[in-house]
């Protein structure tokens, strides 16, 4: 590290800012944040800088010497003039400041990074210069997990944090504080209940701390596939979660987004294959729940599509425990945008299927007749190794022969493939290419046109 990070103290101390105009109101504005007394150094001020001196939340001064600088916290330099720039930093150097000058690195004691502020949270981020465009991308992906009353609620911690020390046994006060800013009362803050964040905390710090912490269970959607694809809550959930049960479809640098300490179980269900049937599934999640666990079962695109969703939401249920569901970007959804258009077209395909190829044992194929007629979009999950069947029963029912079929395997992944190929094509087509799950395959059928009528008729053959 070139820079090393620091807070520093600001409360009752100066800051000296040498300039009048928008540089050194930039930095007039960080530092309005702070507890600091601010010192302007300029014979003309902006009219923010002088409504600051108005307010009373800034002093200033009109000649520049060395004495203006001695004892400050920090001192920026940003005049707009940079022969100035560079007298008022040898003046600063005299006094022996820490300075910094707008645009000058090599002028710059410090560096001010980009922040996220959730004072009195606060995060700083810097890159040394090499990449400012990379700072303000980690700094808005910040943004986006720390909510804008997550400063609030701390503060509020910080009021209780003597009573929490009083309650409750130091070997269980860090149990306390992960409850505390991971469940329901850092929630409730979050959505405007400061009151009930308020109560929340106090009860649980009257009980001394205990059963603060109920298990529960979050249904996640893990998305296709790329980690980035993830929502928000999703990312929360797994960096909140004690542990994560995840299945084969479920992506290495999905898992990669949890708490580092939270446990990761693979409860390896394969299609057809019975080493963890649902019933274990269902009995392991409810068990680590019932052991106050925070419970994440990660489930490939969103979990409520084809996901066997319904059997563990009832089972926990059943079982008395809390649930809810994280959605995800289903495979449809990730193979559109891999294609680069839309399922639905207007005019064209207004009506969109998503249908499984693999239903549950001993159950009739699917209806193939009631699902796909002119104006739909038909998406296929698990059908690869069912092409066969699902060509076959498509025939049956009459569905044209050669309507266009697309193929996305491994949507969203570095592994992506797109195939093209038409519908009574389709098995020999998977084997050729050697087709791999996971895939879905979509099936349109445009509402007919006369040039679409013949073309469809020339494979119907
Ligand atoms: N809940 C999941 C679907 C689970 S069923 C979702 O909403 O996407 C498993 C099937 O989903 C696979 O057989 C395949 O058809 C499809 N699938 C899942 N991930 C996929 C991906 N990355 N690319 C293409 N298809 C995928």
């Amino acid at each position: 590290m070139k820079t090393f990070p620091m807070f520093l103290q600001m409360t009752g101390r100066r800051v000296v800012i040498v300039g009048g105009g928008e540089q050194a109101a930039q930095k007039a504005r960080l530092m309005l944040k702070t507890d600091a007394q601010i010192v302007l150094v300029a014979a003309v001020l902006d009219d923010e800088l002088a409504a600051m001196v108005t307010a009373g939340r800034a002093v200033q001064v009109t000649t520049l010497s060395v004495d203006v600088f001695r004892g400050a916290a920090l001192v920026f330099v940003g005049t707009g003039c940079v022969g100035l720039d560079y007298a008022a930093h040898a003046l600063a150097k005299a006094a022996g400041a820490v300075v910094n000058v707008v645009d000058q690195p090599a002028l710059c004691d410090a560096v001010t990074p980009s922040i996220v502020d959730r004072d009195p949270v606060v995060v700083a981020i810097g890159t040394e210069g090499t990449a400012p465009v990379l700072a303000r991308q980690i700094k808005s992906r910040l943004e986006a997990l720390l909510e804008p009353e997550l400063g609030g609620f701390a503060a509020l911690a910080g009021r209780l944090r003597t009573a929490v020390a009083r309650a409750i046994p130091r070997a269980e006060r860090r149990a306390f504080w992960d409850w505390a800013f991971d469940g329901p009362a850092r929630a409730a803050y979050a959505r405007g209940a400061a009151r009930d964040a308020a109560s929340l905390l106090k009860a649980a710090i009257s009980e001394g701390g205990q059963g603060a912490r109920p298990g529960r269970i979050a249904l996640v959607g893990a998305g296709p596939g790329a980690a980035d694809l993830l929502t928000l809550r999703a990312v929360r959930q797994m960096q909140q979660a004690d542990v994560i049960f995840y299945d084969r479809l479920v992506d290495p640098s999905v898992l990669e987004l949890a708490r580092r300490d939270a446990e990761r179980v693979f409860v390896g269900k394969e299609v057809g294959a019975c080493a963890w049937p649902q019933d274990r599934i269902n009995a392991v999640i409810i068990a680590a729940a019932r052991q106050g666990k925070q419970v994440v079962r990660l489930k490939s695109g969103d979990p409520c599509i084809f996901g066997r969703a319904t059997e563990e939401l009832d089972a926990a249920r059943a079982a008395g425990i809390a649930v809810e569901i994280i959605p995800g970007v289903t495979a449809a959804s990730a193979a559109a945008a891999s294609l680069g258009h839309a399922l639905t077209e207007r005019g064209q395909t207004d009506r969109l299927m998503l249908a499984t190829a693999t239903c549950q044992p001993g159950d009739p194929d699917p209806d193939w007749r009631s699902m796909i007629a002119p104006g739909t979009t038909l998406a296929v999950y698990m059908g690869v190794a069912r092409a066969h069947q699902v060509v076959a029963g498509m025939r049956q029912a009459g569905v044209p022969m050669g309507l266009q079929v697309e193929i996305v395997a491994q949507a969203s992944t570095p592994q992506e493939r797109i195939l093209n190929c038409v519908l009574g094509e389709l098995p020999e087509f998977i084997a050729l290419q050697a087709v791999e799950n996971p895939a879905i395959i979509l099936i349109r059928w445009p509402k007919l046109r006369q040039a679409s009528l013949h073309q469809i008729a020339g494979h119907c053959a």
